[in-house]
């Protein structure tokens, strides 16, 4: 498919000097039109840092220390995302990239109807529009994301956490955005109800034609939404690969620590395994591969050089890209 967002080079500290958290690290990724790509890894190793990073929605002390975030808007000309004015960002956000924060049903505002804060984002993007037209948008989203309209004149307090949820993802939805980024978007749901609403989403993503990333600690979820999955660790991507592909044959062994072993794909609900160890220390990075402290498969190359991603060399690469001395790049990315 075509490129939608093209992520170069991406680094993003949180604060600077030597004190500085070096959250993201040179990541390389193509978001492609209509694809769910699937974001995985620890905790802090930098997934939500990617995802505000590339939609500009950082906040301080982060700050983007290189790269760039290539947009292709439909029929337009591509453009860098980080190099948009503090305007040409509000336009953008919403109306091309949409992103459902982790914990977001808590960020609805207390004092305004359901209905006043979905019309507000539609009157925001498109003012030219009439109210009834606004209002007939609002509802349409709440009936995509399975909320009967009559809830539009509740405060946020009525509603479930899960509907809560949903009216969020509606929120997101409504200006049909290219891209929308679910960051842990269902955690606080129940696991019949989060597999219910992704299930929706995907539905409406092969209707509307957009692209997901898609970030979570499921692992069932996980494999079974995205088409492609990205495996972050300290900040890089180390693996990416076909969804099924990576369950498969994972060939890095952080992802094959993380997958663990695999379930059925539609058995029980599976968190990613735990692995031995501690994520590393983002201010002093090990030298070599950072993984190496805490690799059972390290060897003479790894404390001492730095794998790059890459597609690795062996026949059984299809469409991976892999960053370990094991499967040494054939041909680099970025
Ligand atoms: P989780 O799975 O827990 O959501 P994550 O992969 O989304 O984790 P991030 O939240 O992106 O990880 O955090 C990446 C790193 O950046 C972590 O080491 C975290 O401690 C650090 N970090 C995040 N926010 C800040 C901040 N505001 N100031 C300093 N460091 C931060
Ligand atoms: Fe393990 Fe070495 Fe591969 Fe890093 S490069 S994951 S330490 S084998
Ligand atoms: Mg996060």
């Amino acid at each position: 498919g075509q490129p939608v967002l093209e992520i170069r080079n991406l680094d993003v500290d949180y604060g600077l000097g030597d004190q500085a958290v070096h959250a993201v690290r040179e990541v390389n990724l193509t978001l492609h039109r209509g694809e769910v790509l699937g974001l995985a890894g620890e905790s802090g190793s930098g997934k939500s840092t990617l995802a505000y990073g590339l939609t500009r929605l950082l906040p301080p002390p982060g700050v983007i220390s290189g790269g760039e975030v290539i947009y292709h808007p439909p029929g337009g000309e591509p453009y860098d995302v980080l190099g948009l004015s503090d305007r040409e960002l509000r336009a953008f956000r919403w109306a091309e990239t949409a992103i459902v924060f982790q914990g977001a049903m808590n960020s609805l505002n207390p004092v305004h109807k359901i209905s006043t804060q979905l019309t507000d984002v539609i009157k925001a993007h498109q003012p030219n529009l009439s109210a009834a037209a606004r209002t007939a948008r609002a509802r349409e989203m709440l009936r995509l994301v399975g909320i009967s309209p009559d809830r539009m004149e509740s405060y946020p307090h009525q509603l479930s956490g899960g509907m809560r949820q949903r009216v969020m993802i509606g929120m997101a939805l409504a200006l049909e955005p290219q891209v929308v980024i679910m960051d842990e978007p269902t955690t606080a749901l129940d696991v019949v109800m989060q597999r219910q609403i992704l299930g929706q989403l995907i539905e409406l993503r092969e209707r509307l034609g957009f692209s997901v990333i898609f970030i979570t600690h499921d692992l069932s979820l996980l494999v079974e939404f995205s088409d492609r999955i990205a495996i972050m660790y300290g900040g890089r991507i180390v693996e990416e690969a076909p969804a099924e592909t990576l369950y498969r044959d994972p060939m890095h062994p952080y992802s094959q620590g993380l997958l663990g072993s695999f379930p059925a794909l539609r058995g029980p609900r599976r968190e990613l395994a735990g692995i031995p160890g501690s994520p590393p220390d983002l201010r002093a990075m090990p030298t070599g591969c950072s993984f190496h402290p805490r690799c059972p498969k390290a060897f003479e190359p790894c404390p001492a050089r730095l794998p790059i991603l890459g597609q690795p060399d062996a026949p059984t690469g299809g469409g991976r890209t892999v960053a370990c001395w094991l499967h040494p790049a054939r041909v680099p990315v970025g």
